[in-house]
């Protein structure tokens, strides 16, 4: 069966070439052109009941996190999120429901000045589709396909709290109360990385949000770049929470290929690793430095003592 990313490529990729369209189908967002000094990224996700999030899901919980997976794809560009619609398609007028939603997405949304600005709404299965737009300052974009032999892979936050997360859910992993806590909130409650984007133009060679799991994602980075990297799992940002699961044994395919963190994976030229950790600093925003970008194609995965870990699934693919 074709993957969703290859049916993409097949019926999707290449349509049209008008000149004013600077990162069309295959990255974050697209990137238009709109006047000399601004450019404008545009993204769109649909959540749908059953498989982004269980029947009965809390509704405000939803109404952030609708957002704030859109935000994350134009964080991922650099782009300064401004405008965003919503499509909402309900199977009957739940105004408790519709209550506690647009209080989520509106809560999210003023913290980051975002403004509603029209949508669509439809009775039928309970499905959600945001679309964000937000401005860059010209040839500033951060883009998939920048990523240079040489330059230090980082990621910011910690990676598989959410698959974490939906584990505990669905095969009733056992945690403390609080670890429990925590890694629901991280599933149900991302946090979009958009300061970090923007202080990251001009420093970053490339960025991709983490929706469908590190090693997934990081393959759409390393082949829109046409290079290879390394990665150092000693190095890997791992929460307290996620290192006390499963009695302490790390669960590698969690980390590197779990859905759901909206954490930023990036890339900055040896040079200016200093930069980019000071700018991240600032902002309280924590950046680890992860692996290597290198010339020979394919990612290679090790630990310390140079052993190789062999991983069965790269990440999420809905058509998998
Ligand atoms: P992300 O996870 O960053 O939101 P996706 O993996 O969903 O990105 O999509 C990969 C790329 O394919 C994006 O550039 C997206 O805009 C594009 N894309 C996905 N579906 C379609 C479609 N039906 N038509 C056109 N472009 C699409
Ligand atoms: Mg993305």
């Amino acid at each position: 069966m074709p993957s969703e990313f290859e049916l993409i490529d097949r019926y999707f990729t290449g349509m049209g070439s008008r000149a004013d369209v600077l990162t069309g189908v295959g990255d974050d967002a697209a990137v238009v052109a709109l006047c000399d000094d601004t450019e404008l990224a545009v993204t769109v996700d649909t959540l749908l009941e059953g498989v982004h999030f269980h029947p009965g899901a809390d509704p405000y919980a939803l109404g952030h996190k609708a957002l704030a997976v859109s935000l994350s794809d134009l964080a991922a560009m650099g782009a300064e999120p401004t405008w965003v619609t919503l499509a909402l398609t309900l199977p009957a007028p739940d105004e408790t429901w519709l209550s506690g939603f647009s209080r989520g997405f509106d809560a999210l949304a003023q913290r980051y000045d975002v403004q509603l600005i029209g949508g669509d709404t439809t009775r039928g299965p309970l499905s959600i589709t945001v679309q964000a737009m937000g401005r860059i300052p010209s040839e500033t974009a951060l883009k998939r396909d920048g990523a240079r032999d040489g330059d230090l892979i980082y990621v910011t936050g910690t990676l598989g709290d959410a698959a974490l997360g939906l584990a505990t859910l669905a095969q009733g992993v056992t945690l403390s109360d609080e670890d429990r806590h925590y890694c629901l909130e991280r599933l149900h409650r991302p946090e979009p990385r958009v300061q970090a984007g923007m202080a990251l133009r001009r420093i970053a060679s490339a960025a991709i949000d983490l929706s469908d799991g590190l090693v997934g994602d990081l393959k759409h980075m390393l082949s829109a770049s046409q290079v290879g990297a390394k990665l150092l799992l000693d190095d890997l940002p791992l929460s307290e929470a996620f290192r006390r699961a499963h009695g302490g044994q790390i669960d590698w395919s969690l980390a590197l290929s779990g859905g759901d963190d909206y954490e930023l994976l990036f890339t900055v030229p040896q040079f200016a690793w200093a930069r980019a950790e000071h700018r991240l600093a600032d902002l309280a925003c924590h950046a680890t430095c992860i692996g290597l970008i290198e010339q020979e194609p394919g990612l290679r995965l090790k630990f310390k003592d140079e052993s190789e870990y062999n991983l069965v699934s790269d990440g999420y693919d809905h058509f998998k």
